[in-house]
Formats: structure tokens, C-alpha cells, sequence
């Protein structure tokens, strides 16, 4: 999949491609019931009718604008220990093959971005070299929103954070000295530029590309469920603030209906645009 929009060209490489979580515990406000009434707009683009439920992906985002080379979350990770995850713990995929298949060699990175700290957001930051965590790619600066930075830092330090990701995935980039702490609207380049999304985190950040010839945004993990654009309301299991989360989320699907911007967020099955319908809203794919 290579989308191009205007001077910009956006792939991606998927991870994993399903949830470990089902729809409604992913989604504690949500029920079958409620979750039914949506599947004439979900299926089958948005849909796994291996799992009889909304699709979900773990992937990473590649942009190339003219000027910079951008990876925008970094999944799971290679060889990391995830003992309560089966599919995560001491994962041996093809994420890096794939990249090389996209084009992409570590080497060729310019600019690693994570629209925030979780566990399966920041997994390829680090590789293990047989001695320990090393950043993947030798040449890249990593950004880090520096608010969602203090907090997970206090959280690894205060045995708060369950994975062990910050250790084995951020903290190696930061003693590296590839970290780079930003504020929450920071220019990556004349196309990229952070925006503040807080809830699902204390500092998750959006991405927003501009080009000659249209706009998208890469909103990470605002919405995890596709269902979520047409139900706001319902925040994940794992967001800090669920009512900042879902006051977020609101004004997003608001601020993008018809307005033509490509949304592609962590974890849809596919990109696509917010569309209103009567009162509430739907996500069309992208062609
Ligand atoms: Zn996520």
C-alpha cells in the first residue's frame, strides 16, 4: 500500500495484524447490542470475519516528505520479554524485512516519532545486539513529546509502567543521545507538525502533513476501534484520562467530517476519511 498525496508519499508496515483484545473489552462502554447497530458502514472494509470483529492492525506509518524520511510508531518489537502477552513476548516477525521491502533500511531513517509511550508504540525504537538495547536506527532522531517523557519516566521509575517498555524501548534511545525532547506543536519539517491530543495519554501528540495537494493526519491512538467515529464516547480500557480521551476524540471526528483530510490512525485496519451521516458520523476508506 503506497498512498501518495501531493510532494509526499505515506506506506506502512503491519505488525501484527489483529487485536488481542476483543472489540467490547476493548471497548468497556460498549456492548454487542450497540456495537451491532454499526455493522452495515463497518463491514466489510473495516471488518475481521475471521474473528466475527472489528479489524485492528499493530503498524507503523512511513512518510516521506521531500526533505525527511519519518517512521511514526514503532509496534512491538523483536526478542522483548511480554510475559502477559503471548503474541508480544519475545516476538521473532518480520517487521525490520518488511521495512526493507517498503524501501527502507535502518540507516535510511531520518526521524522516528511516537505519538506516545505505550507498549506498542514504541517497540522498534530498540533492537538487542546481543549485549543489549541499541537504538535501530543508528542515523535517526528520535522525538518524544517531552510531557509524555516525564510522566512515563516517573511511572518506569515508580515500577508503575507493566511492560518494561520504557527501559528496554525509550530509555536506551535517551542514553544514546538519539532523543529529542519536544514541545507538543513542534515542526518536524515544513510538512510535519505535531499537535497536543491528550487523554489517551498525559502527552500523546497527533501528527499532521500538509501538502500542495491536501492534508492527512496521523492521530495514533485517539480511536482504536473504526466503531469509535461514530461513538465518541467510548474511551479504550487502557486510556489514563478516559474523559479527556473521549473530549479529544469528539472534537477530532468534529474538526475532520468532510473536511477531505486522510485519518490514519495506529491501529484501523485502513486509512480513511470522516464523513458525517444524519446526526453522528462514519469513516469511508480511502480508495
Ligand atoms: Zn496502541
Amino acid at each position: 500500500m503506497t498512498l501518495a498525496l501531493g510532494e509526499v508519499t505515506l506506506d506502512r508496515v503491519v505488525e501484527i495484524g489483529r487485536s488481542a483484545y476483543p472489540t467490547t473489552s476493548m471497548l468497556p462502554d460498549s456492548t454487542p447490542e450497540a456495537l451491532a447497530r454499526h455493522h452495515a458502514w463497518l463491514k466489510p472494509d473495516f471488518w475481521d470475519d475471521a474473528v466475527g470483529d472489528l479489524g485492528a492492525r499493530i503498524q507503523t506509518w512511513i512518510v516521506r516528505t521531500p526533505r525527511t524520511t519519518v517512521l511514526i510508531d514503532t509496534g512491538v518489537g523483536n526478542g522483548k520479554a511480554r510475559p502477559d502477552s503471548p503474541v508480544w513476548h519475545m516476538r521473532e516477525g518480520a517487521w525490520l524485512e518488511d521495512l526493507a521491502a517498503a524501501g527502507l533500511g535502518p540507516e535510511q531513517v531520518d526521524v522516528v516519532l511516537c505519538t506516545h509511550l505505550h507498549v506498542d508504540h514504541v517497540g522498534w525504537n530498540t533492537r538487542w545486539d546481543g549485549a543489549r538495547w541499541v537504538p535501530t536506527f543508528p542515523r535517526a532522531r528520535y522525538l518524544f513529546a517531552g510531557e509524555e517523557w516525564e510522566f512515563w519516566k516517573w511511572e518506569a521509575a515508580s515500577g508503575r509502567e507493566p511492560y518494561g517498555c520504557i527501559a528496554d524501548s525509550v530509555v536506551p534511545v535517551v542514553e544514546a543521545g538519539q532523543a529529542e525532547l519536544v514541545g507538543a506543536t513542534h515542526a518536524v519539517d515544513p510538512w510535519l507538525t505535531l499537535e497536543s491530543s491528550r487523554g489517551h495519554t498525559p502527552g500523546h501528540v497527533s501528527v499532521r502533513l500538509r501538502t500542495r495537494d491536501g492534508e492527512a493526519v496521523f492521530p495514533g491512538d485517539v480511536m482504536h476501534r473504526t466503531v469509535q467515529v461514530a461513538e465518541p464516547q467510548w474511551s479504550s480500557r487502557f486510556c489514563w484520562d478516559p474523559r479527556a480521551a473521549a473530549a479529544t476524540r469528539r472534537e477530532f471526528v468534529e474538526r475532520h467530517a468532510d473536511s477531505g483530510v486522510l485519518v490514519l490512525p495506529a491501529h484501523f485496519p485502513r486509512p480513511g476519511y470522516v464523513v458525517r451521516e444524519g446526526a453522528g458520523h462514519r469513516f469511508v476508506p480511502a480508495a
